[in-house]
């Protein structure tokens, strides 16, 4: 049996920091890793995706050459095997990163192996038996593999086995038309691959606005991605093209042909194998560690971090639950995560900022709003671009001017979006945008114009 401080499960994005600061503090902490530091984000999650994203934007640019004044003589072609080497060096880069820092750090054990609690006191890891007051888990989420009729008789692909395509799939079948599915799909239809999506619900991205859906739904089908909606009972079959995919939709074939299949349809936490019930933990039953607003567990010295939480699903939210712990502990300042304000961002091209509230859940809360909309195309950075699709999409609290949500879709919007966000983080009233002087020639420069045009919110 040997003693910790801490006991750290997974390093993903909270436990790594959270190790940091704990050996920063003179603790003593041991960290587990069952498979490749860094976890889903640097090893098959943002990181990778978004080297393919800048890769295939830097090609659909290429190929807009004409439209710039330039042209490359004998077309663009992807050289598949230089774009995975560009991203495995990222993506590599970055899990040595992660390892080499946790093994420098002072007062920290690094240990490989598949962690189970054996109490709520101590975890057992390879032939060991590690023993600590506190325990901090962060063991992430994989994807989902629903059973659908047929799915143990194709070869699948998931967002992990996407990262060691090597060759551009000629007709790739996305089940899921929502983040991941569309990230992907963008990407492989702007390296040449035939892409069809194929979503159960009536329009992709089911969680946004309808406009902002459907404002996504016609970029990608203008550079030719095919959508096959409301496929209420998908079924999978061997083909000799590769994959049948059966959609049952109400209009259109009731089957897609395709040569590879890629399943994006959520996530699942890395809950079920970790003797939680030995330790006390609960869990939904979606299978989520239940926590409380300080990422406490039901069992006391045992905290749930990142994405095995439900409480987030991101890089930034599980970062944000090792600040929260951390500060908690550390600190004696008391955040919570009911003070987070959501956010995020969608990466197709051009990409979706999002924060705070949706119309549908401004129109449940009952409020008095004001809202605004303005499209991309009278955006003048944009337009210098050549990047005018999408729009910024504002809605403000008629009462207290406070921003309740925004949806930037266009050039810059994962960065624009912070804008809004800090000013409700303040918060302060629209009006200090309002009245800001922005740096031109920016798409951050229209808000003050966007929030001029506010009317009421129907
Ligand atoms: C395709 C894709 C793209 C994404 N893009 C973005 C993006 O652009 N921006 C963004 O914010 N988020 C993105 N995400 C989400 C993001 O990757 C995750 O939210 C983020 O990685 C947070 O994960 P985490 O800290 O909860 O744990 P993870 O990163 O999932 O890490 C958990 C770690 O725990 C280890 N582990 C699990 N069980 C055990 C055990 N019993 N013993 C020992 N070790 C264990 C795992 O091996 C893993 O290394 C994306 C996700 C996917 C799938």
């Amino acid at each position: 049996m040997k003693r910790f401080d801490a006991i750290i499960i997974g390093t993903g994005q909270a436990g790594p920091p959270l190790a940091s600061r704990l050996s920063a503090a003179g603790k003593t902490v041991a960290i587990i890793e069952r498979h490749k530091f860094g976890g889903t984000c640097v090893n098959t999650g943002c990181i990778p995706t978004k080297t393919l994203v800048a890769s295939a934007y830097a090609m659909h640019v290429a190929s807009r050459g004409a439209e710039y004044g330039f042209s490359v003589p004998g077309g663009v072609q992807v050289d598949i095997k230089r774009v995975k080497a560009r991203k495995d060096e990222i993506s590599g880069r970055s899990n040595r990163g992660v390892e080499q820092s946790l093994r420098g750090l002072k007062n920290c054990t690094v240990i490989q192996g598949h962690a189970r609690f054996q109490s709520s006191r101590a975890v057992a890891v390879n032939d060991e038996l590690l023993e600590a007051d506190k325990i901090f888990i962060n063991v992430g989420a994989r994807a989902s593999i629903p059973p659908l009729p047929g799915i143990r008789d194709v070869p699948l692909l998931t967002n992990s086995s996407m990262m060691d395509l090597d060759f551009v799939p000629e007709h790739l079948i996305i089940v899921g038309g929502s983040y991941v599915g569309l990230e992907f799909g963008q990407i492989y239809r702007r390296f040449g691959s035939e892409v069809t999506i194929v979503e159960m619900g009536p329009r992709l991205i089911g969680r946004e606005d309808e406009d902002v859906s459907e404002a996504v739904h016609q970029i990608l089908q203008a550079e030719g991605i095919q959508f096959r909606l409301n496929a209420k009972c998908i079924s999978l079959a061997k083909h000799e093209s590769g994959v049948a995919v059966r959609v049952d939709c109400k209009d259109g074939s009731p089957e897609v042909m395709g040569s590879h299949v890629l399943l994006a349809v959520g996530r699942i936490p890395n809950t079920q194998d970790l003797g939680l019930d030995q330790a006390g933990v609960a869990t939904d039953e979606r299978g989520y560690i239940t926590v409380d607003d300080q990422l406490q567990t039901s069992a006391p010295g045992i905290w749930a971090l990142g994405d095995c939480n439900g409480r987030g699903a991101f890089t930034h939210t599980s970062y944000n639950d090792f600040e929260i712990v951390a500060d908690n502990l550390l600190s004696a300042d008391h955040r919570r995560v009911s003070d987070r304000i959501q956010a995020y961002a969608l990466y197709i091209d051009p990409p979706l900022g999002r924060c705070g509230m949706t119309d549908v859940e401004i129109r449940k809360s009952g409020r008095t709003a004001l809202a605004t909309k303005y499209p991309m195309v009278r955006v003048g950075r944009a337009f210098e671009k050549g990047e005018t699709q999408g729009c910024i999409k504002i809605t403000v609290d008629a009462q207290s001017k406070q921003i309740l949500g925004a949806a930037i879709l266009g050039t810059s919007g994962d960065e624009v979006i912070h804008v809004l966000l800090d000013v409700m983080y303040a918060k302060a009233p629209y009006t200090v945008v309002q009245r800001a002087l922005h740096i031109h020639p920016t798409v951050a420069e229209y808000l003050p114009t966007v929030l001029s045009k506010l009317e009421p919110f129907a």
